[in-house]
């Protein structure tokens, strides 16, 4: 067998022989996600779970950052990132899956059948009846995470109903959890199977607590991988290089903000108002000033913008320009840095006097 060498991608990513259509389309924030539900009957099995205490358990439905009440807002929300495909995930979704099966339907018969959905899964809800729902409806990929051996052969009836399927697992530092991933590998190798994915163990508000009480430790250089998750991955990879012919792919934690990065800058100019600027992160900005009426109204017939609630809202451009004369009005003003989201959260303000400070020492 020819040797396959490992390769090395940004952000410290890594794979061997290639990778999924769905990782390819999520580097390039083209991938939406879809929550499909905050319920999952594992919550006291799986110690590293990254969901939020706030949708945890939760019925709840998720475009990307944004809640969806209607179907509408699934189909925005995709339109908006100009989106090449969706990644459904809760929670769940095997316990949701006439609810997946509609979205799967209601994408394919939107965007067409290019657009590539992959679906994670504990294998819960997994059965004969509900793949047949699931590749009917559309769904091209699943992607498993089960530890749990008695669950592995849903791997293998999802291959023979003919879905792309691999596994997705998160890189746990430790003997036991080497020998159940290397194990794992060597099935999947063995259905025929098309990738394993390891996820970078992380640590985040919910799962913090229980991690450190396990004995694991945050890699230095990072604010929230798990040090020796990588190190664990690629000891998987080269076993998946050497003993097995799937695809194998280390995701690491950084990727994860990285992609949301990729979807913002996206979003950011269909979505920009016509006094927000987007910036090459993705996000948008824009000038708030506050004051007297009188004085406001005046910089507004000079300058155009937005007059909203008692504030001049201005692109950030204009906002640096005019600074000094803001000043001198006795305005307050502020740059401010917001999420392109529906919420607009703030990221970063930038106080009048800073700005003035900056430009004097250009
Ligand atoms: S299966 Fe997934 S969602 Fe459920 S507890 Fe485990 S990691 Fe969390």
């Amino acid at each position: 067998m020819a040797w396959v060498i490992m390769e090395e991608l940004p952000l410290g990513a890594l794979r061997v022989r290639g990778w999924s259509k769905g990782c390819d389309l999520c580097w390039k924030g083209a991938k939406l996600v879809l929550f499909v539900t905050g319920k999952c009957p594992l919550y006291d099995s799986c110690p590293y779970c990254t969901i939020s205490s706030w949708r945890r358990d939760k019925d709840l439905v998720m475009v990307d950052e944004n809640p969806a009440k209607e179907d509408d807002d699934i189909i925005k929300e995709a339109e908006l990132i100009s989106a090449l495909g969706a990644g459904i995930t809760g929670g769940e979704p095997s316990m949701v899956p006439y609810r997946v099966a509609h979205y799967v339907k209601m994408l394919k018969d939107r965007f067409g059948r290019e657009f590539h959905i992959h679906m994670y899964t504990n294998a819960w809800g997994i059965n004969e009846d509900i793949l047949k729902l699931l590749i009917e409806a559309g769904l091209d990929e699943i992607r498993f995470h089960v530890w749990d051996r008695r669950s592995w052969d849903k791997i293998k009836l999802a291959i023979d109903m003919g879905f792309y399927v691999g596994a997705e697992m998160p890189s746990i530092p430790g003997e036991k959890w080497i020998r159940s991933l290397k194990e794992l590998a060597s099935y999947l190798d063995k259905i025929d199977a098309d990738f394993m994915n390891l996820n970078e163990l992380e640590f985040t508000p919910s799962n913090r607590e229980r991690l450190l009480s396990m004995g694991f430790k945050p890699k230095p250089d990072s604010e929230v991988a798990v040090l020796g998750s990588r190190e664990t991955a690629m000891e998987i990879l080269r076993f998946i290089e050497r003993e097995t012919s799937i695809m194998g792919y280390f995701c690491p934690a950084l990727q994860k903000e990285y992609q949301v990065r990729m979807r913002w800058s996206r979003r950011a100019s269909k979505v920009a108002r016509e006094y927000e600027v987007p910036t090459d992160e993705g996000t948008l900005i824009y000038g708030e000033i506050q004051g007297p009426k009188e004085a406001l109204l005046y910089l507004y017939t000079k300058y155009g913008g937005r007059l909203s609630e008692g504030k001049l809202l201005m692109d950030a451009y204009t906002f640096q320009e005019i600074a000094s004369e803001i000043k001198s009005l006795g305005l307050m003003g502020k740059l401010i840095e917001v999420m392109p989201t529906d919420d607009r959260k703030v990221l970063q303000v930038f106080p009048l006097d800073f700005i003035l400070r900056e430009s004097s020492t250009e």
